[in-house]
């Protein structure tokens, strides 16, 4: 049976199933950056960002975190809950880099004082713009207590994926989550791997994300299947 396509992002297919709460999603190979100005193809990508995420949302229930998992189907498809997703793209920071860098001037790689937390809008055609709790407020994206819910789960999870990527020698510089609504509930959705994540060598600051498909710096594929084997090492 084929199952009914209901959304094609840039790196992954949604699939209606059966149960209408629960959708199916399916990582591609297919890579963009710069709002989709550069696109390309890493191969293995759709295996291993399911797999990496798979890995990310376990971890993160097993430590209280409501995320929209449930279980991984085969290679590249994953079976999570039907969320109504915030239009609002929630980005943590410890090191400077990228947009950071950029906006205030700052060395790539200094570390920051405390964390920061951010919120872009999630509009293709503005380029998804930083955006502060009045705005969000003003766009009716979310309610302020669940900006405040959103900043706090972002920071949990920031604090959870940073000390146990230090036990896997891996420095977590930033990535950006995504949040939907279940009912009542504020669940995290989305994926969590190499291409939304920053991810730097512990001991030699390599670049071991999509940066590297960014920068044209090479070793895409290896940087990717270097997190999977440091995530899933048996100590
Ligand atoms: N990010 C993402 N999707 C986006 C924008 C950013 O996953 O549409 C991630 C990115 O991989 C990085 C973090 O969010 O880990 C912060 O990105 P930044 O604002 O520095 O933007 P960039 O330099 O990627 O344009």
């Amino acid at each position: 049976m084929t199952q009914k396509l209901l959304y094609e992002g840039k790196a992954k297919k949604i699939f209606e199933t059966e149960n209408p709460s629960e959708v199916l999603v399916y990582f591609k190979d297919d890579a963009t950056a710069f709002n989709g100005a550069k696109k390309g193809q890493i191969h293995s990508k759709g295996l291993l960002n399911c797999a990496i995420s798979t890995h990310f949302f376990q971890l993160l229930e097993e430590n209280g975190i409501k995320t929209h998992f449930i279980k991984t189907i085969d290679e590249r498809s994953m079976l999570v809950k039907r969320l109504t997703i915030i239009p609002l793209e929630v980005v943590l920071r410890n090191i400077s880099a990228g947009s950071l860098a950029k906006r205030l001037g700052w060395p790539e790689g200094k570390v920051l004082e405390s964390p920061v937390v951010e919120f872009y809008y999630k509009d293709d055609s503005l380029g998804d713009p930083l955006i502060n709790d009045y705005h969000i407020a003003a766009l009716r994206a979310a309610t302020p207590s669940e900006v405040d819910e959103l900043a706090k789960t972002g920071l949990k999870i920031n604090a959870i994926l940073k000390d146990y990527l230090l036990t896997r020698k891996v420095k977590l510089v930033d990535f950006k989550l995504e949040f939907g609504r279940d009912g009542t509930e504020i669940l995290l959705g989305d994926e969590i791997s190499p291409d939304t994540c920053r991810f730097w060598d512990a001991d030699t600051d390599q670049k071991l994300d999509k940066d590297r498909f960014r920068q044209d710096l090479g070793q895409v594929e290896e940087a990717y299947q270097e997190i999977y084997n440091r995530l899933t090492r048996k100590n």
